[in-house]
């Protein structure tokens, strides 16, 4: 079986050639313009998706798989919103790919089919019970409960960047204060960086760099490197993490939760500390919760996973 995969994100467009085994044959990727609209949307992905045909050798797909950072109607396969694309508002994407290519076409949003792809083809496999969490520039990700996914009543289950663990913190896109992605994503992150000023200035390692390309990476390394500022981020940091894991295990008694995004890819340097801190402020409620790193690859494979999903 081939199996068509589209990745549309806020910075890249990734087509996917995969199997329904989970290997990845091959992957193209082009970045996102933020003025495609309907019509360039549609050309550029059935452009990729012929270009990755070609380029295998491959004359026929027998699904397509479309993962979209935004919220979709996947019942109907339909954008309803786009935060990075110019008028993609109430979109039926499936159906232009569906008319091209004549195969099945399945939309679904990037956190949730992470989320399947953990289920599908990672050590997810074993556990009903898990969280997805990407700390990425934003925090995202999807809730299993009983071996299925759990979209809530307006499939808006999942958004775990949006529970307040700071009154009165920082202010986030959502219009509120203190959200989970307000403190402890990559942007949130810069951001508590460079609103210390006099701190920044005093950092040995982080004063060097222009306030506006301090990202976490940045961070974790001036960390590695003794500065004291990158040290207190990131041990706070890591504490608001374990925070959020806390609330979502306090809710839903899951047995494990699956770390991926740009911060999961600082390894033993996140996960350690993570898994004492989250121990630690679970207090009298303690039980054994597998925290892993996600698949690396897991936008990629849900692509691919989102089509083999039974819902
Ligand atoms: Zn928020």
């Amino acid at each position: 079986m081939y199996i068509l995969g589209y990745d549309v994100g806020g910075t890249k467009i990734t087509a996917i050639l995969g199997n329904e085994n989970g290997r990845i044959i091959d992957t193209v990727r082009m970045r996102t313009l933020r003025e495609y609209g309907k019509e360039g949307l549609s050309n550029q992905l059935i452009e990729m998706g012929k270009n990755i045909l070609n380029k295998n050798k491959v004359d026929h797909v027998d699904k397509i798989g479309i993962i979209f950072a935004g919220p979709v109607d996947s019942k109907n396969g339909v954008i309803i919103s786009s935060p990075n694309i110019i008028g993609l508002k109430n979109f039926n994407v499936t159906k232009v790919l569906e008319d091209y290519f004549n195969v099945p076409v399945t939309l679904e949003n990037d956190a949730l089919a992470s989320t399947i792809a953990e289920k599908l083809f990672g050590k997810a496999k074993n556990y009903d019970n898990f969280v997805y969490m990407t700390l990425s520039t934003g925090i995202g990700g999807g809730i299993f409960i009983n071996g299925k996914l759990y979209k809530g009543s307006h499939e808006m289950a999942g958004e775990l960047g949006h529970m307040v663990i700071m009154p009165n913190g920082p202010l986030c896109g959502c219009g509120r204060r203190g959200c989970f992605e307000s403190i402890a994503s990559g942007r949130g992150i810069t951001m508590r960086v460079v609103e210390d000023i006099k701190a920044l200035q005093d950092s040995t390692e982080l004063s060097k760099i222009r306030p506006g390309s301090i990202d976490a990476k940045i961070v974790f390394e001036a960390k590695r490197k003794g500065d004291m500022l990158a040290q207190l981020i990131v041990e706070e940091t890591i504490y608001y993490i374990a925070i959020g894991i806390v609330n979502v295990v306090n809710i839903l008694d899951i047995d494990s939760i699956f770390i991926g995004g740009g911060l999961s890819k600082e390894g033993d340097n996140l996960f350690k500390p993570l898994r004492m801190a989250v121990n630690e402020e679970m207090k009298s409620f303690k039980r054994p919760i597998k925290i892993y790193k996600a698949l690396e690859n897991g936008a990629d494979l849900g692509a691919i996973a989102v089509t083999l999903y039974e819902y």
